[in-house]
């Protein structure tokens, strides 16, 4: 059994899948997140009832996600209940025209004849060559980090690497399939999946669309946040400590290799709120960054908390904020 520590920063699914593969494989594994909670980018927030995905909102791949808890030797249904989506998405236009994007191919043919009937045949040749794309990329970029470029280079993935780049872009290529400019405009939208512009990304991105049309998509129930909660959740089984609000500052190298970590000093912040007789709402923020030493932060932190609790206590009236900018520099 190895016993080496391991130290990952970042508590997004990138870096809970690999604490994960890790904690299985006998490695003393902690996780540093700078955030309060895990997730990172795929995370929500809650307003009036309801809650918003800061990040995707439905799951595709399912498969990547099956191998992650076969490796863990556990059932990805024991830990979310994942539910197949059809249609996957409803796309509207200002005109009143609909299409239900659904897994089934004829379904959506269907959809498209409602409104191009002269693009159903070019749908499904878009199709068959976002598949042959997605098949491309899988085995190469995909499959492989893109740190490994002398790898990816060889001429056996050279090859593949030149069928799928592409001098067009995005929009250039869904142009020459679809005559309708709502598909055109519908498949741009696939170039929002790393935040791109479909007018400047190379059609290599045409493939995403076989990712959901192809091999489907699925709704988490509660929401995308019980993804990373649920990596958290199997990764803490495997005894991986997760610390949160805990960010790093720098990876101390030692003849060219990580040794460890330098934690930034820890932020204060004392969050006060009440009222005074005069009904003045008063909030308080003591906000240090670059507090080197924690007992010196946490002693200015403690004496400033309590003169806020004693002006409380004598419900002054004339306490303002500047008074208290001036206290937090004196102490
Ligand atoms: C709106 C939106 C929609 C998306 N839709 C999809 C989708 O449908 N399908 C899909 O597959 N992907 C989608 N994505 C992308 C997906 O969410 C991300 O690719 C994925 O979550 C990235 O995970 P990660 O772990 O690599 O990075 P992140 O989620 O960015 O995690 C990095 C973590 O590292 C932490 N960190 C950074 N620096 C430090 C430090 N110095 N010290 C400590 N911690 C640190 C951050 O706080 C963060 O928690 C979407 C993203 C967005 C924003």
């Amino acid at each position: 059994m190895v016993c080496e520590k391991i130290i990952i920063i970042g508590a997004g699914l990138g870096g809970l899948s690999a604490a994960i593969r890790l904690a299985k494989s006998g490695f003393d594994v902690t996780v540093l997140e700078k955030n309060e909670t895990v997730g990172g980018k795929v995370n929500f927030v809650e307003a009036d009832g309801y809650k918003f995905d800061t990040g995707a909102s439905l799951l595709t791949m399912r498969h990547v996600f099956e191998e992650l808890f076969t490796f863990a030797e556990k059932r990805l249904d024991d830990y979310l209940d994942l539910t197949a989506l059809d249609p996957i998405c409803r796309y509207f236009w200002t005109d009143g025209i609909t299409l239900d994007a659904s897994q089934d191919v004829q379904k959506t043919e269907n959809e498209i004849r409602k409104f191009a009937p002269q693009d159903v045949e070019n749908f499904r040749n878009y199709l068959s060559d976002s598949e042959n794309k997605y098949a491309i990329a899988e085995k190469t970029f995909l499959a492989r980090s893109l740190n490994d470029l002398p790898h990816l280079l060889r001429p056996k993935y050279l090859k593949d690497l030149l069928a799928i780049s592409s001098l067009k872009t995005l929009d250039a290529h869904n142009k020459n399939y679809f005559q309708s400019p709502k598909l055109q405009q519908l498949f741009n939208r696939f170039a929002t999946y790393n935040g791109s512009s479909p007018y400047q990304t190379p059609a290599t991105f045409a493939l995403v669309p076989f990712v959901e049309f192809g091999l489907g998509a699925w709704y988490v129930r509660g929401g995308i946040y019980e993804i990373p909660k649920a990596l958290a959740k199997l990764a803490r089984e495997f005894d991986v400590k997760i610390r949160t609000n805990c960010a790093v500052e720098k990876i101390i190298i030692e003849n060219k290799k990580a040794v460890g970590v330098k934690r930034t000093a820890r932020f204060i912040k004392v969050i006060l709120s009440f009222q005074t007789p005069m009904r003045l709402k008063l909030t308080a923020i003591f906000c240090r960054p670059k507090i080197k030493n924690f007992k010196t932060a946490n002693r200015r932190a403690a004496v400033l908390f309590s003169c806020l609790e004693h002006a409380r206590n004598f419900r002054s009236s004339r306490i303002t904020t500047s008074f208290f900018r001036r206290l937090s520099r004196r102490i």
